[in-house]
């Protein structure tokens, strides 16, 4: 699923009007346009695996009975790190920043949510991609299992179709209970080498932060 190489303006996908439009046309449902919208402004543009997620997480607080925006507090997890998460953050505010959004990247178009649990493990629902299903949907499919017989050119605007038209019907779900993380007891420590202050779980067996390990990701210019 390459959905970072889109490029604008050589070709007429959609734009967000008439997206909107053909929403409208493809009968979604006005509670789940209102999600598409949403995440597609979040995300900033509509990415098929995006507007995929945005039926996974509406048919997963459906089948949980959540209601999002609500005091409820929400738990997901994304099996995917590939646009899905966004629908998660947009609509049920299941974030990275808040803690309630994690992704074990298993590379499969699935997602968790669940409600919050004082047990070790909570229940949940699961809403995948079925392949199953996906068969009866050719431009779907053809994109989902990144065939070279996808072409981006001709084949963006009739999959976003496609998607609005299928919604659900290329999902299905199932019932799991899920291992409750606690929360960490941690205090702070200060790495030897760089003298900034980590979470002590964060440090290294030999003692340095991360960044002053292998995970440093910048060199420092002034
Ligand atoms: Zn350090």
């Amino acid at each position: 699923m390459d959905n970072h190489n889109h490029s604008h303006g050589t070709h007429k996908e959609y734009s967000l009007y008439e997206l909107n439009a053909r929403m409208d046309a493809c009968r979604v449902d006005p509670r789940v346009k209102d999600y598409l919208s949403r995440c597609i402004a979040f995300h900033t543009f509509p990415a098929p695996g995006l507007l995929i997620g945005a039926f996974m997480v509406d048919y997963a607080l459906e089948l949980l009975g959540a209601v999002p925006g609500t005091d409820e507090k929400l738990y997901a997890v994304c099996e995917t790190q590939k646009c899905a998460p966004d629908a998660l953050q947009v609509i049920a505010h299941c974030t990275y920043g808040n803690n309630r959004l994690r992704i074990v990247d298993i590379g499969k178009f699935a997602l968790t949510i669940n409600r919050a649990s004082d047990q070790d493990v909570a229940e949940g629902v699961r809403v995948y991609v079925d392949p199953r299903k996906l068969s009866r949907f050719s431009i779907i499919h053809t994109w989902f299992t990144n065939s070279p017989d996808f072409d981006k050119k001709t084949m963006t605007n009739p999959l976003s179709d496609e998607i609005f038209s299928a919604g659900r019907e290329i999902l299905s779900y199932e019932r799991v209970r899920i291992k409750v993380e606690g929360k960490k007891a941690w205090k702070s420590v200060t790495c030897p080498k760089c003298g900034e202050m980590v979470p002590d779980y964060s440090l290294r067996s030999d003692g340095l932060c991360a960044a002053c390990g292998a995970a440093g990701y910048y060199e420092t210019i002034s």
